[in-house]
């Protein structure tokens, strides 16, 4: 009955979430070695090879960095669309049985109705999804997740689509006055990280939390935070009141941190 879901890693050291129903378990993003993964899913009690399918948000190695090793899991079906996976395959030894879909369209997998939705960010086609599960009635109500890190900015259509979700995971990535005066980026990182096509601040999640709010929204996690220009408790502070406002849970994933089950 209903979802299950855990980050199994969030930041730019790597992406990955399991969602899970009676029947099938995905992951979104794989950027973890493949070993990691296995570690990171045994720990739940979970195994790779037990993984259905991959959908994949874009090639940036901290989202799929895993797909190297996943050679040796043929029955992973991996789904991307054709830019992020002609992105992927050219540097792959081993060719993968693509499933490609059209951004922006709607398929399903298995008992999951999964959509994707184009994000402003400087890779080939990202994307986010939104996911779900069930059927309008009272015996299996229909319940959605919303994947949405690394864009720049919230366009219209982005706004949409997560006001749509129950759960939703949204990118506070950076605080600007921490990435300012941060020593180790070269200031044009900083300018790419900060710019339109770049990632969310802290600032920028709130705004959009503030003005897409939906009354679906039972939890939010707050992930994708950078290590060294933000902190857990600076995205805390920027994003806690228009939670608040909706009384809706909120967590907010420590760089390189995991989230245990969240059922829903
Ligand atoms: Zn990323
Ligand atoms: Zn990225």
């Amino acid at each position: 009955m209903g979802m299950r879901f855990s980050i199994l890693g969030s930041g730019s050291a790597g992406n990955s979430a399991l969602l899970q129903t009676d029947n099938t378990r995905v992951l979104v993003d794989a950027g973890f070695s493949a070993k990691k993964l296995a570690g990171l899913l045994e720990a739940l009690g979970e195994k790779l090879e037990s993984i259905d399918a991959i959908f994949l948000t874009h090639e940036h190695g901290d989202h799929a960095a895993g797909l190297s090793g996943l050679a040796r899991y043929p029955n992973i079906r991996v789904f991307a669309n054709h830019a992020t996976s002609h992105a992927l395959q050219a540097g792959l030894k081993h060719r993968i049985p693509w499933n490609v879909f059209e951004t922006g369209s709607t398929f399903r997998f298995r008992d999951l109705e999964v959509s994707s939705f184009a994000v402003p960010h400087d890779a080939q086609e990202p994307v986010g999804f939104l996911i779900a599960h069930g059927e309008d009635d009272l015996l299996s109500p229909r319940q959605s997740l919303a994947w949405l890190t690394d864009l720049g900015h919230a366009p219209q259509h982005v706004r949409e689509r997560i006001r749509e979700a129950d759960v939703l995971v949204v990118e506070a990535n950076h605080c600007p006055q921490m990435l300012q005066a941060d020593t180790k980026r070269p200031w044009s990182v900083k300018q790419r990280i900060g710019g339109r096509h770049g990632h969310l601040s802290n600032e920028a999640a709130r705004e959009l939390l503030s003005s897409a709010t939906s009354p679906r929204w039972r939890h939010v996690f707050l992930a994708h935070l950078s290590r060294d220009c933000n902190s857990p408790t600076a995205v805390e502070t920027a994003c806690r009141a228009p939670l608040a406002a909706l009384d809706c849970g909120f967590s907010v994933v420590a760089p390189g941190a995991g989230t245990p089950f969240f059922n829903f």
